[in-house]
């Protein structure tokens, strides 16, 4: 008697799922557009750019010394979101890390 009932709701919790699921595939292939950034390009090395901001080295680029904590994640020019990977207005067509860094950093906010 509840037979179809039943139908729908499951028809109506795929539907959801599915929904769902294209959506974090969509976030997902938006985070992995273009290469990821080689820190030997010759931009990235003028600008400091490291994978790890753990890496930067003060002396040579004193911009980073004060605060630290500096990183890609929280640069306003990161457009990864929370995703390990995202595209940058100063490297386009290319991923950096969200841990990363450059001294076009700025603060996100
Ligand atoms: S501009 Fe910001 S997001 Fe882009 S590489 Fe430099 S620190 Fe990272």
């Amino acid at each position: 008697m509840n037979e179809p009932m039943n139908h729908s709701r499951r028809r109506i919790l795929l539907t959801g799922g599915l929904a769902a699921a294209a959506l974090a595939l969509g976030r997902g292939a938006a985070a992995a557009e273009g290469p990821r950034l080689s820190p030997d390009d010759p931009q990235a090395k003028a600008l400091g750019y490291v994978e790890n901001a753990s890496s930067v080295d003060p002396a040579q680029w004193p911009k980073f010394a004060d605060p630290s904590g500096q990183n890609c994640a929280n640069c306003a020019l990161y457009q990864g979101g929370d995703a390990d990977w995202g595209a940058c207005g100063i490297f386009p067509g290319k991923q950096v890390a969200g841990a990363g860094w450059c001294n076009a950093w700025v603060p996100a906010g």
